[in-house]
């Protein structure tokens, strides 16, 4: 194993570390307070109160009423959850509006859905991971059931403009949900003057632990659960409570709440450094996506005359953790569904990066990575000169 505090962890929008507050809120509902909250007697009822407590901290957090606050078990499930929702709800409604940039929770389920006979519209983005709103806007019909749009891409950090999503949407009268699990937590979100119908967010991705998430649901728009069975969570998400992780989600929101406006520029401003920095010490390298609407940890790079996961490998070696444009997956050629859909050239597809900021990164964080990152890819053009053969590696 390798120990935490020898890396240099620039993956945060992959997971997050704990926050230390976190543990030490949930710990006591994995021992002592193991009563069911279902259960009417005190010992049950003190651990409802916990989680009532959680709700509350979420909901104060995306700025929304507690009752809106489902729990699940994932971000995942919560985008599962809105779209089979809209597709129950009105069976005359069998089509979904998305986008050509969501995360595979979102994307998969998608192509599910279309092969079980319902119409997908996936609307492009153009060269700087901007949406058309008039495409969308078009792709709108009236058997539309939901738009669903993420707010911050988890690969390079472009915000979309959901508050004219869910205005278009409004307007149409369908449904409009937004994985904003990449957002909360780090930009402010204030959903009680707003028109998004329903809003995903995870505990893993703001310092809380894998495994427990929230769907946002307007108290004025109908739901049906995805899983159904007893009567939790305001029959709204059927399963014993896992109350422990929905504990540590209420802290981990209200730890994030507390340190949003300090973290969001002091943050922002180790990403710029950090982003600047590699600019001028590597030639031919190139940020990707819109620099302006963009998350302020985030920072998509392409290196051209390298191969992503070569330099993921050679980054290790340095304990750097990073993620790879191109193969997402190990041992796949397959290059990011996002930066093929910016129609990026496939020489700075296969060679792009992820770096992702949180919370526990310090200065002296990026210090080392401005050492070691140049040289590893200096060093990894000068082992592997371009070939045009290579063009034909990217799938
Ligand atoms: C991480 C992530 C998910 C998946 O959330 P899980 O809690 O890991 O299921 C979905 N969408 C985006 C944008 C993410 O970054």
């Amino acid at each position: 194993m390798i120990a935490a505090e020898q890396i240099i962890y620039l993956d945060n929008n992959a997971t997050t570390q704990l926050d230390p507050a976190v543990i030490e809120e949930m710990l006591p509902f994995l021992t002592e307070y193991y009563g069911n909250p279902s259960s009417g007697y005190t010992f049950g009822r003190q651990v409802r109160r916990a989680i009532d407590l959680a709700r509350e901290r979420v909901a104060a957090l995306v700025g929304c009423e507690p009752g809106e606050i489902v729990f699940t078990s994932c971000g995942t499930e919560s985008n599962n959850a809105a779209v089979n929702s809209a597709l129950h709800l009105d069976p005359n409604r069998r089509h979904v509006v998305t986008t050509a940039v969501e995360h595979s929770a979102t994307r998969r389920h998608c192509e599910i859905v279309a092969k079980r006979g319902c119409a997908v519209t996936v609307v492009g983005v153009n060269g700087d991971g901007n949406l058309d709103l008039e495409e969308l806007e078009r792709a709108i019909t009236p058997q539309t059931a939901i738009v669903t749009a993420m707010w911050a891409n988890n690969e390079t950090g472009v915000l979309f403009p959901v508050e004219k999503i869910a205005e278009i949407a409004r307007r149409k009268r369908v449904l409009f949900h937004t994985d904003a699990i990449q957002t909360v937590g780090k930009i402010p979100v204030r959903l009680a003057d707003s028109t998004i119908n329903s809003l995903s967010l995870s505990a893993h991705k703001l310092h809380g632990p894998k495994g427990v998430g929230a769907l946002y649901v307007n108290k004025r728009s109908a739901f049906k659960p995805l899983v159904i069975g007893g009567s939790q969570e305001n029959n709204r998400r059927a399963g014993t409570e896992n109350v422990a992780s929905i504990v540590a989600l209420g802290k981990a929101a209200e730890c994030a709440g507390a340190a949003l406006a300090e973290e969001n520029s002091r943050v922002r401003a180790m990403r710029d450094r950090f982003e600047s920095g590699l600019l001028e010490r590597i030639p031919n390298a190139f940020v990707n996506g819109d620099l302006e609407a963009r998350l302020p940890n985030t920072s998509n790079l392409s290196f051209t005359g390298i191969e992503s996961d070569a330099a993921l490998v050679m980054f290790d070696r340095h304990q750097v953790c990073c993620s790879a444009g191109s193969a997402c997956r190990t041992g796949s050629l397959k290059a990011s569904h996002v930066l093929r859909a910016m129609s990026l050239s496939s020489e700075r597809t296969r060679g792009s990066m992820r770096f992702s900021f949180g919370r526990f990164n310090t200065d002296a964080d990026v210090d080392k990575a401005l050492e070691i990152i140049p040289a590893a890819i200096l060093k990894l053009r000068a082992m592997s000169p371009p070939t045009p053969a290579r063009e034909t590696a990217a799938v």
